[in-house]
């Protein structure tokens, strides 16, 4: 998958801005991780791993986008968990879109069309760009036209939707 021309334009001018000011290291991009808990348990998943109490946490929009801002990297990526099951994650998108940072969302796109359908729409380009992979038979093989291998995707392969967690709050 190619980067586009104007993600790669702000990267260069960020790095560039940072070196005219002698700042010899700075973040490319932000890891935020705003819940652990996933609706899918892949074998091996270090994430769904924790505690329950862990797994009940979410990062509120405020912290996120704090974060973001604390940050001041380029990009942010959203891992999970599955931060498609966070209430909130649109307008943490919208919020972090807002500030003209690139994001990159890892999920199972379980509830890629209900949660991000009309923001996709709106956008016209994938200005949020989805790597995921899941089997065929889950039906989110229709967004694998712009496939990238997963942070989250397992050597042993796909998730296994019949393999649902316990109801996420
Ligand atoms: S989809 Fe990702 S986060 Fe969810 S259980 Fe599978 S590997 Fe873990």
């Amino acid at each position: 998958m190619g980067i586009p021309l104007v993600q790669q334009y702000r990267v260069a001018r960020y790095v560039l801005g940072r070196r005219l000011r002698g700042i010899k290291r700075y973040p490319l991009t932000l890891m935020l991780e705003p819940l652990f808990q996933c609706n899918l348990a892949c074998p091996g998943c270090g994430k769904i791993d924790y505690e329950k109490d862990i797994l009940k946490r979410r990062m509120s929009t405020e912290e996120a986008l704090r974060a973001v801002d604390e940050c001041g990297a380029p990009m942010v990526s959203i891992p999970g968990g599955e931060p498609l099951i966070h209430k909130d994650i649109v307008q943490i998108v919208e919020g972090i879109i807002a500030r003209k940072k690139f994001v990159y969302l890892c999920t199972n796109a379980i509830l890629l069309k209900q949660k991000f359908g009309p923001l996709l729409e709106a956008l016209g380009k994938p200005s949020v760009v989805v790597p995921f992979i899941f089997p065929k038979k889950a039906g989110g093989h229709h967004a694998l036209a712009r496939v990238q291998l997963p942070a989250c995707a397992r050597p042993a392969g796909v998730p296994d939707p019949g393999k649902k967690q316990a109801a996420v709050p």
